[in-house]
């Protein structure tokens, strides 16, 4: 990896509350010396308190741009100038752009989510899916499915019933969907809902390293060879519940590819070229390999 910067060197910083665990450091790095670009990204952890001066240090030192993760996803948006249109209708930024001294903010989850669902486009359109949990990531994964899947119906389950319900009416009126459900995280009660659904989507933090053993269901009557699965967790890169689902014979999406798509797409944006995202995805099950043993 390169260890020599200078004097116009772009910077390019990931912020968020904590930040030890992320990948994006290595990805976007690992891009830049692929691409060639004098460009250095930097992981900052960043509280609450201090959001507004890390935002303002983005054109006071003339950073290039950001990512923006937990918890500040949300609260960035009151500091920037403009937002695109799937960032403002989802309420949560991941990317940001200093556009000569103006701040743009940006949803690339959404690159990343169409990328991982497109394969299966004619599948999903105008079927039942359904999506488990109401977190960022879910509102996310709910304006891809309607604006680019049009799917028939919708079931939000989440384990605090109210959140899913509150998904529900923001955007039923925002985007004027009406095949909208919801229910309770319960396993054996879901079980008839996700086995009737085209395609399932985890996107809550069950499964997710350290606790490998959790699954929103191990009820097998829960899936079948009909089935796409789609786990945003990528980290183990197969969960529990993708693996069940695979062995029932369901097709399995893992959120590796989610994790690159949207890193690829954030890096486009800053730089206004392609990443190699094959390169950039062999390279990551390495470093990950390497830091697993
Ligand atoms: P979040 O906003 O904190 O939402 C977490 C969701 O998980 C909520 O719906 C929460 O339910 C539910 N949940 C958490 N613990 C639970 C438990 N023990 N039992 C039942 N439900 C539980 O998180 P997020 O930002 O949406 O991220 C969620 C996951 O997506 C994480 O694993 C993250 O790594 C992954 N992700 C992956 C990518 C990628 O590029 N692949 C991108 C973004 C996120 P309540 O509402 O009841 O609290």
């Amino acid at each position: 990896m390169r260890n020599s910067f200078y004097a116009n060197t772009e910077l390019i910083a990931l912020i968020g509350h904590p930040i030890k665990q992320s990948y994006s450091p290595f990805i976007q790095n690992v891009a830049f010396e692929l691409v060639k670009l004098d460009h250095i990204y930097l992981a900052f952890d960043v509280p609450s308190d201090n959001l507004k001066y890390a935002v303002s240090s983005v054109t006071a030192l003339g950073l290039k741009g950001l990512n923006v993760t937990l918890p500040h996803k949300e609260k960035i948006i009151r500091l920037l100038d403009d937002l695109s249109e799937e960032a403002s209708i989802i309420g949560a930024v991941n990317t940001v752009v200093n556009d000569h001294g103006k701040l743009f903010g940006y949803n690339t989850d959404v690159n990343g989510i169409l990328e991982s669902l497109l394969p299966f486009k004619d599948e999903i359109t105008g079927s039942k899916v359904s999506v488990i949990g109401a977190g960022g990531s879910a509102r996310a994964v709910i304006y891809t499915l309607i604006r680019h899947f049009k799917p028939e119906e919708l079931f939000i389950i989440n384990r605090t019933h109210q959140r899913a319900d509150t998904l529900m009416n923001y955007f039923s009126l925002k985007m004027r969907y009406d095949g909208f459900h919801t229910m309770e995280l319960f396993p054996p009660n879901i079980a008839g809902t996700l086995e009737s659904s085209k395609l399932i989507v985890n996107t809550t933090t069950i499964g997710m390293a350290p606790n490998l053993d959790d699954s929103i269901t191990d009820l097998e009557e829960s899936f079948n060879e009909e089935q796409i699965v789609f786990d945003l967790i990528y980290n183990p890169a197969k969960t529990n519940l993708l693996k069940l689902a695979e062995k029932c014979g369901a097709r399995v999406i893992g959120g590796m590819k989610m994790l690159v798509s949207q890193a690829a797409k954030s890096f486009e944006l800053w730089t206004g070229k392609k990443m190699p995202i094959e390169q950039i995805s062999k390279s990551l099950e390495l470093y990950i390999d390497e830091k697993e043993k």
